[in-house]
This record gives C-alpha cells, structure tokens and sequence, in this order.
C-alpha cells in the first residue's frame, strides 16, 4: 500500500510539523494505516524544544510529490507554500485556518477550515467530533501548536475555540500553560546560530495578490535591538532574494514575542506597506505597535492596499 503524505508548509512551524503528526495519529486511529507526516523543510529551534519535550523524533524530509501520489495538506492550502509536485497529486484533504488561494482540485476533497488560532485547534475539534480520544502526548503536541500559533493566546488571531482548546489540553498533557510556553518560545526565539538569509527563510511565506508577488517573514524575540545588529546584513539577503524570486516586495516582521509588538523591515515596493499600515518608513523601516500576525495583520491589510 502507497503511503498517504501528510504535510505542512514549506519553512514548517510548529504547527505544520505537529498538525501533520497530530494528524497522522488521527487517520491511523481511523484506520488509514498508510498516512504518514513529512516535513518540507527544516525543524526550528521552538519546534525542536518542543520533539525533544515529548521525546518525539521529528517527521522525515519530503523533497517533492510524485504524480498522482494522496496527499494531505496541514495549516496551508495555496500552491506557492505547498510540496513541489503539489499540482500533480491527488489532495485527499485539507485541514487549515488560512485565506483559501490560489487552490484549485479536479475532484470533491474534504477540505476543512476553519478561523483559527491554530490548525491544531481544528484537529482537537476533530477528535471531538469523532470521538477520538487524545493520548498525553497527542494533547501535548495540539497544545504546543495553539501556543506557538497563538504566541501563547495573546495574538489578534486566538478565538474562545483556542482558549477552550488549549485549557483543556493542558489539563490532559498536565502542562502549565504559562510556564512551557514560554520556555517554548523562547527556544524558539534564540537566533543566534542563523545567517542573514536563514533568518529571512525561517518563517517565511510567498503570496500573489492582483498579480503582486511579495513575502512576509517573520522572527520571533525577545529583543529587537539584538536583531538589528545585523540590519544592514538582513537587508542585503532581502534584497538578494527579491532578485532572486522577481519579487514586487519583502515584509520582514521582527516580533517582539514579550511585548507583542513588530519591528518591519520593508524593500521593494515601500508605497504598498506604507499605504497598508499607514506609517511612514525610515531607514526602511518601521515600529508597528500591537503588531504580530502575518495572517490576520499583515496579509490583508497588505492585499487590500494592492487593492
Ligand atoms: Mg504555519
Ligand atoms: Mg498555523
Ligand atoms: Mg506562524
């Protein structure tokens, strides 16, 4: 029997790593003994904290798709951030909590999505749904996407649903919430070890609006100013890649996961940035007080002044 591939996006977070594995339990608890989670990228530092945590060894590399090949999509459904073959295989499923873009299938799929926190947050509401009950590390794992996803429940994007979700599963991976995630996020914010161009590649995704390509990245810190030691260095990479990918333009967010706010550091076409967060750039650059989410702050606010 042909396996079935579950994956996340490319540059995988922690919840596309942790979804797919959450997801493979879930379709071999229903009987798809032949669904197994890959990754399509490498592991991060918070995602690691988290496998090493569990004593979960991390989902085999995935370098493309063959054709015809059933495929599962996790926490993304736009081509552009999908395996390489992507257009070829045959999509089983998809579970996500992202815009719906530039996604199309020949045949009925069951396509699950819901406005989120996390894609863990809808695979929690699958289990429940389906009576599947969760192992303590099962619950661990969802918890520790909500948290990631969530910037443990302070971002714009966490819903009652995520709450509800991640109180619970703590009590059943006996976590303190507060506790193991900030320790998570803080491994995940410790950048020491990565070039100019890692840390633009980390977490960071392609979109294309009205025929404008750009990409939004992000870090997560807990301190800015470290960061911007090397601004000159990060704006060479960004520049480096816009020439590379023909891009229109480059959003690189620096989190301050603390006080939940964003460093942006903007090339390419500033105008469309300026317009969207309604800022004026210095140094191409700019303080965006409250700022933390790429899905829920930047992208639409991005797409509407592309216009
Ligand atoms: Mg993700
Ligand atoms: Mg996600
Ligand atoms: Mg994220």
């Amino acid at each position: 029997m042909k396996e079935i591939y579950i994956f996340g996006h490319k540059n995988p977070d922690t919840d596309s790593i942790l979804s797919s594995l959450v997801l493979e339990a879930i379709e071999k608890t229903m009987g798809v003994k032949n669904a197994k989670a890959y990754r399509l990228g490498e592991i991060n530092k918070e995602t690691k904290y988290v496998l090493d945590y569990f004593g979960i060894k991390a989902p085999e590399f995935l370098e493309e798709v063959d054709e015809g090949r059933e495929v599962m999509l996790v926490d993304h459904n736009e081509f552009a951030q999908s395996a390489d073959g992507i257009e070829n295989a045959k999509i089983l499923r998809v579970v996500d909590h992202h815009k719906i873009a530039n996604f199309e299938t020949n045949e009925p799929i069951f396509f699950l999505s819901m406005p989120v926190g996390s894609t863990a947050t809808i695979l929690r509401e699958m289990c429940k749904v389906s009576g599947i009950r969760m192992d303590k590390i099962t619950a661990g794992l969802m918890l520790s996407a909500i948290i990631s996803d969530t910037l443990l429940l302070k971002s714009p994007t966490t819903t009652d649903k995520d709450r509800e979700a991640a109180e619970e599963l703590s009590k059943l991976a006996e976590i303190d919430i507060n506790e193991y995630g900030l320790n998570m996020l803080k491994a995940g914010a410790d950048l020491s070890e990565y070039s100019p161009m890692q840390l633009i590649n980390l977490d960071s995704k392609p979109y294309s609006t009205n025929g404008v390509k750009y990409q939004v990245a992000q870090v997560n810190t807990v301190s800015i100013e470290d960061v911007l030691k090397d601004k000159e260095a990060i704006e060479n990479a960004i520049n480096e890649y816009i020439n590379e990918k023909n891009l229109d333009l480059f959003v690189f967010m620096i989190t301050d996961i603390i006080e939940n706010n964003s460093q942006i550091i903007v090339l390419g076409k500033q105008e469309i940035a300026e317009r969207a967060f309604d800022i004026k750039l210095e140094n191409n650059m700019a303080f965006v007080n409250g700022l933390v989410s790429r899905k829920k702050q930047v992208v639409p606010a991005i797409d509407k002044a592309i216009g």
